[in-house]
C-alpha cells in the first residue's frame, strides 16, 4: 500500500505558479570532469584557450561508455578547480570565464524538417551520444542507451509528474516550452516507430492539461495522450507511473522496454528536440531553488555550471541568517545533502531546498509496520535496518532484497520513530554490491 501523503504538497505552492527567472549569464561556469556515472575523464583544453558555447572541452570515461563534456558558453578556460559535485564529493571542474558573447561551435546547426524526417534510430544513437544527453530529471542515464534497445516499443511514456514535494523545475518546462515537449515526443516516436505517446501529469494541475492540450491543437493527428495521474507520492516513479497512467502493471525486475514502453523524463524530451532540431547538447535547464532557509524561493532557466552560491544570491540570500540551514540538492525525498553552498550546478540538477534545520531526535523502534506499510516496493524498511546493523550481506541480498529498494525516503518520512531508514537502505545497497 502506498501512502498518499497530501499534504507535503503544498509546498511546491512556493514557486510552481512562477514564471523562470532567465539567468544565463553568470561570470563562470564550471563543468566536471568526472561526474556519479563517469569516475575517470579527461580534459582536452588549457588555461587561455577560447572555447565556444557547445564545443567539446573533455570526456568522461563511464564504466561503459563515454561522455563528451560540453562547454556551457563561450569565453576563455581558466584552468582546473575542486568544487562539491551534486554527489557531494570534491571534483575537479573545468573553470571558463564567460565572455558574453554567446558565440556558438560549428556543430551546431539546425536541422530541416526534411532532414530530421530522414533520420533512423542509428542516427538517433549518434546524435544523443555526441550530445551527451542523459536522464535530465536526475537520473542521469544516457539516452543513447534507451536508443539502443532491440525491444519493440509501442508506446513513448513522458513523465511530468515530478512527484517529489518543492519542486517546480519540471513544471515550469511543461508550462513555458509545451512546443518543445510535444515536438521532442514525436522525434522520439520517429525513432523507435512507436504507435502512441503518452504525457503522464499530476491530475491536480489543471494549468499543465489545459497548456498541452492547447498545444496539441497544432499537432492534428498526433497520437500523443495526456493523462492525469496521482497526486501523491512516488507518482513519478515510473514503474507507479506506468500502472496508472498505462494501466500496465510492470512485474519486479523488469524493464518496461520488455512491456514495449519507453520513459522519458519531460526536461530530458525536451533536451532530445533540442538534440535533434539544433544538434545541441544541453547547456542550459530549468532549476528550483526553494524552502523556508531562503528569502525569494524561484525558478530560474540557467547555465549548466553555474555556482549554486550565485543562484542563492539571486534568491536574496538566506533568510533568518541565525538558524542553521539543510541543503538538498535534488528532491528532499531523494535528493543528497550538501555540506555548503559551494557546489555547482549540472545538467541533472532539477533543484536546491534550502530549509531552516529542524532537530529530531531518533527514538527506538515501536514495531509500528508504517514503513513497510509506507514502502512502494513492498520491502521491509525495518528488517533491512537489523541486517544492516549486523553486517548481515547475505539477508540483504537474497532475503530482504534490498536491489529493489528505489531509495524514494518513504520509510524515513513514515517512521513514528523518526529513524533515517533510508539512510540503512542506502548503506545496505552499498553493503549488499
Ligand atoms: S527507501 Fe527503499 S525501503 Fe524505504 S520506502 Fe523507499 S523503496 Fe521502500
Ligand atoms: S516505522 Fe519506524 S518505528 Fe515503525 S516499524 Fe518501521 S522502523 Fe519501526
Amino acid at each position: 500500500m502506498i501512502a498518499k501523503t497530501r499534504e507535503i504538497y503544498k509546498d511546491k505552492r512556493l514557486t510552481n505558479s512562477l514564471p523562470s527567472v532567465r539567468y544565463v549569464d553568470p561570470e563562470y561556469v564550471y563543468l566536471g570532469i568526472t561526474n556519479q556515472r563517469c569516475a575517470t575523464g579527461e580534459s582536452f583544453v588549457k588555461p587561455g584557450d577560447h572555447v565556444n558555447m557547445g564545443q567539446v572541452i573533455g570526456l568522461r570515461h563511464g564504466p561503459f561508455f563515454d561522455q563528451p563534456i560540453h562547454s556551457t558558453v563561450s569565453g576563455e578556460v581558466v584552468g582546473t578547480i575542486k568544487k562539491f559535485h551534486r554527489s557531494g564529493k570534491l571534483t575537479e571542474f573545468i573553470q571558463i570565464k564567460n565572455d558574453k558573447k554567446n558565440t556558438f561551435a560549428d556543430t551546431i546547426k539546425e536541422r530541416t524538417d526534411e532532414e530530421i524526417a530522414k533520420l533512423t534510430r542509428e542516427d538517433f544513437v549518434e546524435i544523443t551520444k555526441k550530445c551527451s544527453l542523459v536522464g535530465l530529471g536526475g537520473s542521469s542515464f544516457p539516452t543513447y542507451i534507451k536508443f539502443q534497445t532491440t525491444d519493440p516499443i509501442d508506446t513513448i511514456c513522458i513523465n511530468g509528474v515530478e512527484c517529489e514535494p518543492y519542486l517546480s523545475a519540471d513544471h515550469r518546462m511543461i508550462m513555458e516550452h509545451p512546443r518543445r515537449i510535444i515536438q521532442g515526443c514525436l522525434y522520439a516516436k520517429q525513432a523507435f516507430n512507436a504507435k502512441r505517446i503518452v504525457i503522464c501529469i499530476k491530475k491536480k494541475y489543471q494549468d499543465l492539461y489545459d497548456t498541452l492540450t492547447a498545444e496539441l491543437t497544432r499537432f492534428p493527428g498526433a497520437p500523443v495522450t495526456v493523462k492525469r495521474v496521482g497526486n501523491y507520492y512516488p507518482q513519478g516513479w515510473e514503474i507507479e507511473m506506468i500502472k496508472t497512467g498505462l494501466g500496465i502493471k510492470v512485474p519486479a525486475g523488469v524493464l518496461p522496454a520488455k512491456l514495449g514502453i519507453m520513459v522519458f523524463n519531460v526536461s530530458t524530451i525536451a533536451g532530445l528536440w533540442r538534440a535533434i532540431k539544433w544538434n545541441e547538447p544541453v547547456m542550459k535547464r530549468n532549476f528550483t531553488c526553494t524552502g523556508d532557509g531562503i528569502k525569494i524561493p524561484t525558478n530560474f532557466r540557467l547555465r549548466v555550471g553555474t555556482s549554486l552560491k550565485e543562484i542563492i544570491d539571486q534568491c536574496g540570500g538566506y533568510n533568518d541568517e541565525s538558524e542553521n540551514k539543510v541543503l538538498i540538492l535534488g528532491g528532499p525525498m531523494m535528493g543528497a545533502n550538501l555540506v555548503r553552498d559551494d557546489a555547482v550546478i549540472t545538467k541533472t540538477c532539477t533543484s536546491c531546498i534550502i530549509m531552516n534545520e529542524k532537530k529530531y531526535t531518533e527514538e527506538p523502534c515501536v514495531r509500528c509496520g508504517s514503513c513497510v506499510y509506507s514502502c512502494p516496493a513492498g520491502l521491509q524498511p525495518v528488517q533491512i535496518m537489523q541486517a544492516v546493523k549486523n553486517n548481515d550481506k547475505d539477508a540483504l541480498k537474497n532475503k530482504l532484497n534490498i536491489k529493489s529498494c528505489i531509495l524514494c525516503g518513504m520509510c524515513s518520512y513514515t517512521c513514528t520513530s523518526k529513524i533515517h531508514l533510508t539512510e540503512y537502505c542506502r548503506k545496505g545497497k552499498k553493503l549488499a554490491l
